[in-house]
């Protein structure tokens, strides 16, 4: 499996993460709306035609990660999965639906929203994951629930790799600053510690290697 990295170099620097095996192609997040070009432009160029799209995996529902799942939905045919925990989020209440939220997540949230980087056209998922495997789906993936930045939030482990979503950024040490529930937040950060793999891909910032000090 190879594993497309598509950093949206805009204020937040999202990442999303196109990965390739013999089923199709999966993206990991989608940046957001005034990203979209580039989005597609890299997919494209990745060799990813409608059609072949398979699944777009939402690691959580801030607007930072789900600005582009309904486009690419309808224009590549690819079904949106997420947990429920997020799904407010993403049918119209934004980052503010998931109540109670620290001050930092509501000043984010209201700065997303006056200067539009907010918007983004809302959904319903398609598939609602748990912990799971997603072979049925032709990707050789687990979905691991770690909740704490967001109800929502996921994680991915196919063979080496973690996708971690906002949960860290940079080092395994360093774990988010935007909060929905602390006590989650810090189980679900020891148990993505705990799992076996080499390299971290976060939803912020550069991949890094899941052992560095
Ligand atoms: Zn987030
Ligand atoms: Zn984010």
């Amino acid at each position: 499996m190879e594993v497309i990295h598509i950093q949206l170099k805009y204020l937040f620097d999202a990442n999303c993460y196109l990965l390739h095996n013999e089923n199709g192609f999966y993206l990991i997040d989608t940046g957001i709306k005034k990203q979209r070009k580039k989005l597609e432009t890299a997919i494209t160029e990745a060799g990813c035609q409608p059609g072949d799209l398979k699944l777009i995996i939402l690691t959580h529902g801030h607007v930072d990660h789900v600005g582009n799942a309904a486009y690419l939905r309808d224009n590549y045919g690819a079904k949106i999965a997420m947990h429920q925990g997020d799904v407010n989020m993403v049918t119209g209440g934004g980052m503010f639906a998931d109540a109670p939220q620290s001050l930092m997540i509501k000043i984010v949230g209201f700065f997303m929203n006056v200067t539009g980087l907010g918007d983004f056209e809302t959904f319903q998922p398609d598939i609602l994951l748990e912990n799971q495997s997603l072979t049925e789906y032709g990707l050789d993936a687990e979905v691991i629930q770690t909740p704490g930045h967001s109800k929502g939030s996921i994680s991915l482990q196919t063979n080496g790799t973690l996708f971690c979503g906002d949960i860290f950024n940079g080092s395994m040490e360093n774990i988010t600053t935007l909060v929905n529930d602390q006590t989650a937040l810090d189980y679900s950060a020891e148990k993505l510690r705990n799992i076996q793999a080499e390299t971290v891909y976060p939803g912020h910032g550069k991949p890094f290697p899941k052992n560095s000090p």
